[in-house]
């Protein structure tokens, strides 16, 4: 089994974005629907541009593993999965194409009119699990797809790295336990090359102007 009955008091409000991380599209194809492979997906869009719908969302895919988001656990209870195939860190990460961003887009507006989902929750992998994910990466440019997840209101004139992280999304225990890797998500979200845990003045400026603009 590589998917479980979404219990009825967990709606979806949250869309996961991923990359595949495998070498090729059949692979991940394979790897997604296969009954033993303990993982599974609703989405996946190939390199190409096809939609593969693999899971119904009444059903919980298991995409998310061990997640944290706001005060949610378990992202997966609450959540749709998309994986874009991309061969990732390990195998060659490659830039997404114009034609996966083309269908994420109609497909992400679809689930929104259908779900009721808003910007704001829709999420990376590497944000609900900072410390163990990393996908879908530095290199998935949100505004290809139409999608501002960050609009918060100016309370006061300076926030602290740990208040920003808040505003973020991050759950205070990764925050609290995580820190570096959360800094680390943040960069992959504003598409740095160099990904690394430094906060520098240029670091927390970007960070700042992607919370308020
Ligand atoms: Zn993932």
């Amino acid at each position: 089994m590589n998917y479980s009955v979404r219990k009825k008091n967990k709606i979806v409000k949250y869309i996961v974005i991923h990359y595949t991380g495998m070498k090729n599209l059949k692979l991940a194809y394979k790897k997604l629907s296969c009954e033993n492979s303990n993982v599974s997906s609703h989405y996946l869009i190939s390199r190409k541009g096809i939609i593969f719908n693999l899971l119904c969302s009444k059903y919980k895919a298991w995409h998310a593993g061990k997640s944290k988001w706001r005060d949610d656990i378990n992202i997966n209870d609450y959540s749709i999965g998309i994986e874009l195939e991309n061969k990732g860190h390990d195998f060659g990460y490659s830039n997404f194409s114009i034609k996966q961003y083309y269908s994420l887009r109609k497909l992400i507006f679809f689930l929104k009119k259908n779900f009721r989902i808003i910007d704001k929750d829709i999420v990376f992998h590497s944000d609900i699990a900072p410390n163990r994910k990393q996908d879908p990466g530095e290199k998935f440019l949100i505004n290809k797809i139409g999608i501002k997840r960050f609009n918060n209101k100016k309370m006061k004139n300076k926030y602290s790295l740990d208040e920003m992280l808040n505003l973020y999304g991050f759950h205070n225990t990764y925050i609290r336990n995580y820190k570096l890797f959360c800094i680390k998500a943040v960069k992959r979200t504003l598409n740095y090359h160099d990904i690394n845990s430094s906060q520098s003045k240029k670091f927390l400026n970007d960070f700042y102007n992607l919370l308020f603009c």
